[in-house]
Parts: structure tokens; sequence; C-alpha cells
């Protein structure tokens, strides 16, 4: 599994941009507002032709009070979860095409004792145009390229006067940092929200803020990281597949919050411990490439629709 160059990073994104940019207005930002965009590539290993099997937009979910009992409602509808949900979509297609042709060309499965294996040629890359909300998005403001060190500085802190609280929050030599509207589980220890850097725990499983009331929905950050530790495909698809599939590459968007160790903290190595073992360690990379409806002083509101667009051909 080889690392992309940052010019091939750049292409999948624009291509992902390019393919957003070319479907209808429906279900898109006004002026005004912003918008998330999450995409799914298939890449092609030998050939390194690649093409965008799912694409997801959105930055919603609803509170607890407002779910359905019948489960006609949709929770979850940020991009990542729709790009996600678009994907199993064409894994099943793709089953369903395995079942009445073993051709290449018709399916990227192959048959094999009444289950699927995934082609040895076939990857799959994850694009987003911003980091995913919870854990991952608690940036410090300043010092983006120190931030390893900080961690590391704050670990011995912590080694030293086992203090827990303060191991798991930002030392305050950041001034501030970005902040996530995602909230710390009910039953956990909860943000200290004290000032700048002090304002959030590391490391937590996270809700999704809501209009109003609190989600009962899991942030992006915690979902990606069960995608990298146990594959993406659920638990349905699991039975019908040879093994899980797991995603090679993450790219997130540019011009906006970045950093590549709050990514490996909040996917890998939570509360800065030791990393946790995974079965395929993705490579992680930040576009230059900027989407066009990124939060910004033009577009200041989420907008609050989403669109959904998967191969199906
Ligand atoms: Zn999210």
């Amino acid at each position: 599994m080889e690392e992309f160059t940052s010019e091939f990073v750049d292409k999948i994104a624009l291509t992902c941009i390019g393919v957003y940019a070319n479907i209808p207005k429906i279900g898109k930002p006004a002026a005004e507002e912003w918008n998330v965009l999450s995409c799914i590539v298939q890449l092609d290993t030998v050939t390194q032709n690649y093409e965008v099997v799912s694409l997801g937009t959105g930055s919603k979910c609803i509170g607890a009070t407002k779910m359905s009992p019948e489960g006609i409602k949709l929770n979850d509808s940020h991009a990542e979860v729709f790009a996600r949900r678009g994907f199993m979509l064409y894994i099943y297609k793709n089953i369903e095409k395995a079942m009445m042709s073993m051709s290449p060309r018709e399916t990227i499965f192959i048959k094999e004792n009444g289950q699927f294996r995934l082609r040895d040629n076939i990857e799959f890359v994850f694009y987003s145009s911003q980091m995913p909300c919870g854990d991952a998005s608690i940036i410090p403001k300043s010092n983006d390229s120190d931030y390893g060190n900080i961690l590391t500085s704050r670990k011995r802190e912590a080694e030293g006067n086992n203090d827990e609280i303060e191991s798991k929050i930002l030392k305050n030599d950041i001034d501030d940092i970005h902040r996530t509207g995602a909230k710390c589980l009910p039953h956990n220890e909860q943000d200290p929200k004290g000032p700048g850097a002090k304002y959030h725990l590391l490391g937590q499983v996270r809700t999704k803020p809501g209009l109003g009331d609190r989600t009962l929905s899991v942030s992006c950050s915690d979902k990606i990281a069960r995608w990298i530790h146990v594959g993406i495909q659920g638990a349905l698809l699991d039975m019908l597949l040879t093994e899980p599939i797991y995603i090679k590459h993450f790219i997130f968007g540019g011009g906006v919050p970045y950093s590549k160790e709050s990514l490996i903290r909040a996917f890998l190595n939570r509360n800065g411990k030791q990393q946790i073992t995974v079965p395929v360690t993705p490579h992680i990379y930040q576009t230059t490439a900027i989407f066009h409806h990124i939060k910004s002083e033009q577009r200041p509101r989420p907008a609050p629709g989403s669109v959904l667009l998967v191969k199906f051909g």
C-alpha cells in the first residue's frame, strides 16, 4: 500500500470537487450557506485509474426527541456518514453483479465459497472537505506543527503528577483551540470548559451536536475510528464478505483547520497512549484543493440539505 504523492492527493480531491460541481443544484447550499463534502473513491492500483463511487454532503443530525420510532427518518446526515451509506449500496450492487458475472469489468468482487472477496487491485480512498467533527476537530489555533511535541510534553507531565484531567487537556502554552460542538458521552467525564486550550478533554467519544436537544449519534471522528478498526462495511455486509473493507487513504480538505496529529489521536491512539494495532494503518493527507462551499464569512450558515450520489452503472 503505497503512499500517494501530493500531486496525486490533489488530483483525487479535485476530481471529488469536480463531480460535486457537475451535479444539479437541488440539495446544494444557498449563497450564504456552507456544507461538507465527503467521497469514497475507488482506485485500481494496477492502472492507477480511479473514480468517485459514492458522494455525500450534509452537516445535520436530528436530536434524540426527533427520532422516528418507526425508523423512517435518517438520524445522522453528516457528509461522512452519507458517503458511507452510498458506499454500502455500491458494495451491495457489486455483490449482486458478482452473483451473475465474474468479469472484472462488471464487479470488484470474486465469489469464493459462497462469500465475496475484493479483487487485489482495488483500494478505497476517503476524501472529506474538512476535519471530521468530534475529537479530530480539537486542534490548537497556533503552532500546529508543534502539536506532536505538545502532546509528548503533556504526557510526560501526566506521568509525573498522575493528574488525569490535566493529562487529557492541552497545555495552556497554546493560546486557543478550534473547538467541536460534539459533547462527551453523558455517563463519561465532561469537558472542563476552561479558557482557551483548557476547554476540551482529548480522546473522548462524543455525540454530535443537534438542533436543541442532544443526539444519539456519535461524532464522525468516532465513526471513522470504528471503520479503521473493524472495517467500513458494517455487520450485515460483513457476513457476505471474506474480509472487512478497510479505507487505505484518507484525504482532508484544504483551506480549513487541519492537524495530522489530532487525526492520528482520534483515529488510532485516543488519549495519547500507545497506538492500538489496526489491521491496515491508513495514510492520512491534506490536499491543497479547497472545496468552494466550506464555511467562510460569505457562507456563515450550515446548509439544511444533503446530497447523495452513488455509482450503480
Ligand atoms: Zn460529523
